[in-house]
């Protein structure tokens, strides 16, 4: 049954991008908001808005009861859940199916499985697919913690079960670290995810991050090629591409294929990321998680391959067969995303709020802004500090880069700080120019020096 009333559980920006994705479908859209947002631009695009509760997300946004109510009572047909929130909440999904209500994105068990960390790398494994070395399934106590570190060899990575967002991850140097930090971080997983759930990994040096985007109707998966996200701060993208400049065509390949093999083999159904390291070195790759949802990041793929990914979402969750096959979807440029975050830069990074009170977006033929800003807005304190994706397309890599910095210098936003003088900075760096980069160099290359020379 195609979807003709759509409730977004969602805010910020990638609210925004559903809203618009929906009414290009002709689907009429409902959005939760909280007290908080209900000047938001998504408010103002979508055809009704419903209050969910007060600012704090825990009372609104991540209140599954709260949302459940809100749902039923719109008479919406489906639920949209965007990313991060509710987006992996296997509770919230079986609630929703149990409604009778399309959830838009896989079914409650397939994210019960693939959404925990120690389970999907069981289900990798099982599928043939390259996986870091490491914990067996959960680790027990600090014994076993023991026990396993020592076998896999140090440094290792501890990581949250049911992680998200760079949360719950810890890198241990020795047997005196591990002591001391398996306890902190199921703390931090408890409080973060209500699951206090770890296993463990070999720490892998100089990684690239590489994902690959595919796309499944329950009985068919293609990809759409990968990304790479290697630029993070706090274990968390900043700075996005598509395709992986430096990947070989032959690993490429084989990536692509391994990830469309672990989704074939949950009958994976919507929209859906494999993460993986890179060892550029060895060529190897190594599954790390998979995302049961859209990614922040999805417009660089729609950008290299013409597909609009929340349209597709909203269609497959509307009961259509995948209306393409592997030897359509082709790829053509290079697409660079950057986030602006309020935050600032030259206050290692703190966030800030505040209202906007001047604000110009770039424009151009391959340029898109992607964003919740509009002069006058007051960027709320409570959430996420991203309030807007920059993508830029140009024929190859060095072109977009080209573009990006001319894109970022038509972009205004005052009134806030944002991270937008970072870009600025990477922009012109001479390493990120030439791709030559891994997962922790952009820690290394943040100083207070270069991010007072990009004029922060
Ligand atoms: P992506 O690869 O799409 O960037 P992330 O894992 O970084 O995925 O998460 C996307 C967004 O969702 C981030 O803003 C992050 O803070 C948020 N997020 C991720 N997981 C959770 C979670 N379990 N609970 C709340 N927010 C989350
Ligand atoms: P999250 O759910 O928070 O996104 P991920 O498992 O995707 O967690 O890891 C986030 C980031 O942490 C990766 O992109 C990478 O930079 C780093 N990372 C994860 N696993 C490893 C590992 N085994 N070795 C080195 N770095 C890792
Ligand atoms: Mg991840």
């Amino acid at each position: 049954m195609a979807i003709s009333s759509l409730f977004i559980a969602n805010r910020g920006e990638i609210a925004v991008r559903i809203i618009r994705a929906a009414k290009a479908l002709g689907i009429r859209t409902i959005q939760a908001a909280s007290e908080a947002d209900t000047d938001s631009l998504a408010c103002r695009m979508a055809d009704e808005v419903v209050v969910i509760g007060p600012p704090q997300a825990a009372k609104s946004y991540l209140d599954v009861e709260a949302i459940l109510t809100a749902i039923k009572a719109s008479g919406a047909d489906a639920v949209h859940p965007g990313y991060g929130f509710l987006s992996e909440n296997p509770r919230f999904v079986a609630a929703v199916e149990a409604a009778g209500i399309i959830f838009v994105g896989p079914d409650a068990a397939t994210i019960a499985k693939m959404g925990d960390k120690a389970m999907a790398r069981s289900e990798a494994i099982a599928a043939g697919v390259p996986v870091v070395a490491g914990s067996e399934g959960r680790i027990g106590d600090l014994d076993d913690a023991r026990r396993q570190a020592a076998r896999i060899g140090y440094p290792v990575m501890i990581k949250a079960s049911a992680g998200g967002g760079g949360r719950g991850i810890r890198v241990v140097e020795d047997e005196a670290a591990l002591e001391k930090l398996v306890p902190q971080a199921m703390a931090e997983a408890r409080a973060a995810f209500g699951d206090d759930g770890l296993y463990m990994e070999r720490y892998i040096q100089r990684a690239r991050h590489i994902e690959v985007q595919v796309l499944g109707d329950g009985s068919d998966v293609v990809h759409l090629f990968e990304r790479e996200c290697s630029l993070q701060r706090k274990r968390q993208k900043v700075w996005e591409e598509a395709p992986a400049a430096m990947l070989p065509e032959a690993v490429r390949e084989a990536l692509c294929s391994s990830a469309v093999a672990l989704a074939r083999r949950v009958n994976y159904r919507n929209a859906g990321t494999l993460e993986y390291l890179y060892d550029g070195d060895t060529q190897e790759f190594f599954f790390i998680e998979m995302n049961t949802r859209i990614q922040v990041e999805h417009p660089v793929t729609e950008a290299i391959t013409g597909i609009d990914l929340v349209q597709a979402q909203l269609r497959i969750a509307g009961g259509e067969r995948l209306w393409f096959s592997q030897k359509d979807i082709g790829r053509r440029g290079h697409a660079i995303e950057v986030r602006i975050n309020a935050e600032n830069p030259a206050r290692m990074f703190m966030p800030s709020p505040g209202l906007v009170t001047a604000y110009a977006a770039p424009q151009g033929v391959n340029t898109r802004f992607d964003t919740l800003l509009f002069e006058g807005y007051r960027v709320a304190p409570f959430y996420d500090s991203l309030v807007g994706k920059l993508i830029v397309w140009a024929p190859d890599r060095h072109e977009a880069i080209s573009a990006l910095q001319a894109a970022l210098g038509d972009l205004k936003v005052e009134g806030i700080h944002t991270t937008a003088p970072l870009h600025r900075a990477l922009a012109a760096d001479a390493e990120v120019r030439l791709g030559d980069f891994h997962t922790a160099w952009l820690e290394g290359w943040i100083s207070p020096a270069k991010l007072e020379a990009a004029g922060t």
